[in-house]
């Protein structure tokens, strides 16, 4: 049967139609107009045996080993959960999330952030390392994610504090979440040598929705310097990912998305493709599905949410 997680973004005179499974990630364009009609007609209705016809068969194989189809018997929506839930407990490694700063130089309209002018400091620093190496007992392995503010407006707390972690951590890896705009070819070599070995970088669709959604706080615009940021950054292999925020107004527009999925394409070489991420209802940004606002953004899966230490334990009074 289908996957529940499949996209299609029809093409137009001068792009392919394509099919994105935001659950495996795998992405097909479809050149041809008989590959089309094929691919369209299987994934509008379940299948049986009957419709596994010999001219489909090839197709069929194709679409079920890029996740498109799967066994009526799975669940993929659980399969997530589950592996959300395991990878929660079992892991020998210590993941930490690391803000360098509060700060950033765009102004989001959907972000929940505030950003007060607030950098870490060398005594925050120390205590990070001193907690990693509180724990260093209890595990192989460290993994940092830098996350923001922007990162990357304070690239010299990274540069410091990465050796630190990775003296207690010989087996250390590290990510960083970032608008891409301050990760210019010589920021892309300062990552890699403080052991950061890929970038999670946002664009909320092509040029116009993209300037528009994701605005530098001067107003300067940003989405040719990012493509050319992420064409650096590949070049010296450092692995990019790039995120589109999805909500309604850009799923009315989906012939716009091949325009940026070419775009990052033809950057990187095709070494980065976008995935897309449904924005969740906050106070500035209608959630994606249900189209509401909501004055808090709990991150708390809803099956804990009756536990009362849960809830002792949470901040928000939401
Ligand atoms: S780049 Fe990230 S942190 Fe900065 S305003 Fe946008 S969503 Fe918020």
């Amino acid at each position: 049967m289908p996957s529940r997680y499949n996209i299609i973004i029809s093409g137009t005179a001068s792009t392919p139609t394509l099919i994105l499974n935001t659950y495996t990630s795998a992405l097909i364009a479809l050149d041809d107009e008989t590959d089309e009609e094929t691919v369209r007609s299987i994934l509008a209705r379940p299948l049986t045996r009957e419709t596994d016809t010999p001219a489909s068969a090839k197709t069929i194989a194709t679409l079920s080993r890029n996740g498109f189809l799967v066994e009526s018997e799975r669940d993929e929506r659980a399969e997530i959960n589950l592996r959300g839930e395991l990878g929660r407990y079992r892991s020998r490694q210590v993941m930490l999330t690391i803000l360098p700063t509060l700060r950033c130089n765009f102004s989001c309209d959907y972000c929940f952030e505030a950003h007060p002018d607030e950098n870490m400091t060398p005594e925050v620093e120390d205590g990070i390392v001193r907690y990693v190496q509180s724990v260093r007992r209890d595990y192989d392995s460290l993994f940092v994610t830098w996350f923001g503010g922007e990162p990357l407006l304070r690239l010299s707390v990274i540069r410091s504090l990465a050796p630190k972690l990775q003296a207690v951590f010989s087996h250390y890896s590290s990510t960083i979440i970032t608008n891409g705009f301050l990760m210019r070819r010589q920021a892309s070599r300062h990552l890699l040598d403080a052991g950061v070995s890929s970038a999670q970088i946002t664009m909320d669709g092509p040029e116009l929705f993209h300037e528009a959604r994701r605005p530098h706080v001067d107003g300067v615009p940003t989405y040719a310097r990012i493509l050319e940021n992420i064409h650096d950054a590949c070049e010296l292999d450092l692995a990019v990912s790039v995120r589109v925020n999805m909500d309604r107004k850009m799923a009315k527009a989906p012939e716009s998305m091949a325009r940026l999925i070419a775009d990052v394409y033809d950057a990187s070489g095709g070494r980065a493709v976008p995935y897309f991420s449904p924005v969740f209802g906050y106070e500035n940004a209608p959630d994606f599905s249900t189209g509401n606002r909501t004055k808090s953004l709990c991150m708390i899966p809803q099956h804990h949410l009756g536990s009362p230490a849960v809830r002792a334990a949470c901040s928000t009074a939401c």
